[in-house]
């Protein structure tokens, strides 16, 4: 069972389901709304059991971002598919999972570089590779 809460614990959710690797995103759009790059995990959505008010942007037409209005915590993406991706920073540790690859590499900030050794997609994961 993975747990997580917002930063004031206004928020609070639990997953019943297993969670898979934690993908990290550099698009312009999750580094505006995070202040850096964000890191996710999919779930689908009537697996996650939420308590308190969250505030949702809609950021697109086929997303909306999920924050506490209370201390903007930035805890959940969900696409009109039925996936929600939880922000991995807000999860309570253990958690057990693993990153597995940074997405929208090609838009991240000038400001860094990461070099964990997994794969950099140029955008997303059926894109280019990023090579040093
Ligand atoms: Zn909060
Ligand atoms: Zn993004």
């Amino acid at each position: 069972m993975v747990k997580g809460a917002c930063e004031c614990g206004a928020i609070t959710y639990e997953m019943g389901a297993e969670l898979g690797p934690v993908t990290a995103c550099h698009c312009s759009q999750c580094r505006k709304i995070s202040g850096h790059f964000t890191a996710a995990t999919p779930a689908p959505i009537e697996a996650v059991a939420i308590k308190g008010e969250v505030r949702w942007y809609r950021s697109s037409q086929r997303a909306q971002r999920g924050f506490c209005p209370t201390c903007g915590s930035y805890l959940f993406w969900e696409e009109f598919d039925g996936l929600l991706y939880l922000m991995a920073g807000a999860f309570e540790a253990p958690t057990g999972l693993q990153m597995d690859g940074h997405i929208y590499y090609g838009d991240k900030g000038d400001y860094y570089e990461v070099r964990d050794g997994l794969p950099r997609y140029q955008t997303g994961r059926k894109s280019q590779v990023i090579k040093d």
